[in-house]
């Protein structure tokens, strides 16, 4: 492709990916400009702190909105309703402000709860509480997340794919965003990012070999980013979305193998849970669900309440090796009767995410000595042996590592752990 057709695709492809982009303008929203080179300053909205009764920010001749200060300053802000007060700590200034308010500064850092943040931070209120919002072009933003959501001293083609799939998963979370006052949460929510604070000279050269390269699905005439979803350590195979959550994500047709994650520290894990904690956690999963499982019978509360987990095995396993479905057994007791039992199947994804994805690593799994009875009373417990940490769509962390060492290029590895994808220079 010639330079000219090059630059015409990239701005054509350009505004088929953005549309009217929300944080690609400034504040509000203004008449979307399909420059190519624009989009290189595309800014994100990052949410970094939600639900907080005060925000105290600090930094260098302070813009808090329309007001100006002069040198070092620091400010408290409280939130109620759609007005936001600021009071100047160790001062006597007092700003009443509409919510948002836009703090920004031109040292170029804000300080927030000890870490900096480039450009700008935004106060919203919510109700009684705050919420703040750093605003920041997307290619500053990866810079920050290459050392919180892996390391800038992993291999450099190992990074470059990294940061590839964060920029396209950041991307696509602003797209998706129309409406919402932020594109993407600083947690493992989305994408965990502590402002500039673990940026690194590395990590900075990685994001800008890289700059403006995503990965996208469709028709060529209408390609749109992929929800580049990525974790930890696959175990050995990756999954995909409809398996975990339940419904189909375009761009992911096939799930792969992957032998590049046996050495990761995280291959392996053990956990056993008591059996009372399996209920509790189940009781508390299940009533924050709109509706209860498929093929749970109607007395499913009456036996997570009062009844007892006597049994626990694997039902379906999926064609990659995961489990698919559990299948627990509850013992309810009746009076003057032989106790009921009532039999409740729980998808493996789910029944992970309500033990808490942090302890129970995966759906792959096999069970260890099952049902053992503790010493002193203390009920039964069941133990799981699994491979792999992690949700195990898209790229494979610890795999993508490997294959860099071993002499795969950034593309190489993407096209591994995404094949349905298709990386494009976007500027
Ligand atoms: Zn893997």
């Amino acid at each position: 492709m010639g330079r000219i057709a090059l630059r015409v695709f990239r701005q054509i492809t350009a505004v088929l990916l953005l549309g009217a982009l929300p944080g690609f303008s400034h504040a509000a929203p203004r008449p979307f400009e399909p420059r190519a080179e624009l989009l290189g300053e595309a800014r994100i909205r990052v949410r970094i702190a939600e639900a907080i009764p005060m925000a105290t920010l600090r930094g260098f001749d302070l813009r808090i909105g329309t007001h100006t200060q002069d040198a070092a300053s620091e400010w408290e802000f409280r939130c109620q309703d759609d007005r936001i007060r600021a009071l100047q700590v160790g001062g006597t200034r007092t700003l009443e402000l509409a919510s948002p308010v836009t703090i920004e500064t031109p040292a170029g850092f804000l300080q927030f709860r000890g870490r900096p943040y480039r450009e700008e931070l935004r106060i919203h209120s919510v109700g009684s509480l705050c919420e703040v919002i750093n605003v920041v072009r997307l290619e500053k933003y990866l810079k920050g997340l290459v050392n919180t959501e892996f390391s800038s001293r992993w291999n450099e083609e190992a990074i470059a794919a990294q940061v590839i799939a964060a920029r396209t998963y950041a991307m696509y979370q602003m797209r998706q965003a129309m409406g919402s006052h932020f594109d993407v949460d600083a947690t493992v929510r989305d994408q965990v990012y502590d402002g500039s604070i673990k940026e690194d000279s590395r990590a900075s050269r990685s994001v800008e070999k890289t700059r403006g390269v995503v990965l996208t699905v469709g028709p060529a005439q209408a390609p749109v980013p992929l929800k580049a979803f990525y974790h930890s350590t696959c175990g050995g195979r990756t999954e995909l979305p409809e398996r975990v959550w339940g419904a189909p994500v375009a761009g992911f047709r096939r799930a792969v193998p992957c032998p590049y994650c046996a050495h990761s520290p995280v291959m392996s894990w053990t956990l056993e849970l008591k059996g009372e904690v399996i209920r509790d956690s189940l009781l508390k999963g299940a009533r924050a669900e709109e509706k209860a499982p498929t093929g749970w019978p109607g007395d499913w509360l009456t036996a997570l309440k009062s009844g007892r987990l006597t049994g626990l095995r694997i039902g379906k396993m999926e064609s990659g090796g995961r489990v698919a479905e559990l299948l627990t057994s509850w013992s309810i007791p009746r009076k003057g009767g032989a106790p009921k039992t009532v039999e409740l199947p729980v998808p493996a994804a789910r029944f992970r995410d309500w033990i808490g994805p942090g302890r129970f690593r995966s759906t792959s799994f096999q069970l260890g000595p099952s049902g053992r009875t503790l010493a002193g009373g203390g009920g039964r417990s069941w133990q799981f042996r699994g491979r792999g940490n992690g949700h195990g769509v898209g790229m494979c962390q610890y795999g993508a590592k490997t294959m860099g060492e071993r002499g795969h290029k950034a593309m190489a590895i993407l096209k591994h752990y995404y094949p349905d994808a298709i990386p494009r220079k976007l500027w």
